[in-house]
């Protein structure tokens, strides 16, 4: 898998809004934001893609969903609720090959997605 900017995220090559790190998980604010809360939730295992993700990586994400979760405990967004999403290749929306989670929140959103 080539390395993305997210690999040199991990690596503390270029800077990021780290906001989660353990040995293996990162999380940190999108540079784009689409609603007033909007992090990232990544593997620091190079994953690049949903479709990548093999039954030795199961434990790997349910993790990265809880710490979404707790992030959005708190930035004191949960009560009101937020949307999770992994976008997935060209027709997915996927721009970064390097498996994330997007936790976006602090406003309404619509359904279904455009
Ligand atoms: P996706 O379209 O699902 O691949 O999402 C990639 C996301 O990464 C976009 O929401 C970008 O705004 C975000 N992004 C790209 N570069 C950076 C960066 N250097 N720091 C934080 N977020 C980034």
């Amino acid at each position: 898998m080539a390395a993305t900017i997210f690999s040199k995220i991990i690596a503390g090559e270029i800077p990021a809004d780290i906001l989660y790190d353990d040995e293996q998980i990162l999380a940190f604010r999108d540079i784009a934001p689409q609603g007033p809360t909007h992090v990232l939730v990544i593997p620091k295992k190079e994953i690049a893609t949903v479709d990548d993700v093999a039954a030795e990586d199961t434990e790997l994400v349910g993790a990265m969903i809880r710490v979404a979760a707790q992030i959005a405990r708190d930035e004191g967004i949960a009560e009101d609720g937020y949307r999770l999403v992994f976008n997935c290749r060209e027709h997915g929306g996927q721009e970064v090959e390097h498996l994330h989670l997007h936790l976006i929140g602090g406003r309404t959103m619509s359904w279904p997605p455009g």
